[in-house]
């Protein structure tokens, strides 16, 4: 015996057993199955099987989630390893080195919008960060 969740043309859901799949799809072609709520005979096979995984489509967007932090995260550790942190001091050490008053060298650290917008005006290419406070845990 199978159980089908069946729907009938006026959206009633309802399961019934039947022998088997075939006995299932002759006894719909030929509407010798009723909807016990209303009694319509145009009955089709529900698109709400309980196989359906909506769990796994759910996850999704989660899995993506944890790729990008894992991508930041990437990031992260190659900038704290490789560059130097200067903080506040950012805009200045950027400038600097632009006009080759300072030696250069890869930095990151912490700067408003508007430093951030003067910089790039200025030609110095600067690039945003995730969160980069080498203080914080993570
Ligand atoms: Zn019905």
């Amino acid at each position: 015996m199978i159980k089908y969740s069946l729907i009938c043309d006026q959206e009633h859901n309802f399961e019934a057993w039947f022998s088997d799949y075939d006995t299932c799809q002759k006894q719909l072609e030929e509407s010798s199955v009723e909807c016990p709520l209303c009694g319509s005979k145009k009955i089709s096979k529900s698109i709400m099987a309980p196989n359906i995984p909506s769990k796994s489509n759910q996850k999704a967007p989660k899995s993506d989630v944890k790729k990008v932090e894992m991508v930041m995260n990437k990031i992260k550790k190659h900038v704290k390893e490789n560059y130097e942190y200067v903080g506040d001091k950012f805009p200045d050490e950027a400038r600097a080195m632009h006009y080759e008053e300072k030696e250069q060298k890869d930095i990151y650290g912490e700067t408003t919008v508007e430093e951030a917008k003067d910089l790039i005006e200025e030609g110095i290419n600067v690039q945003p960060l995730p969160s980069l406070n080498p203080k914080s845990k993570n």
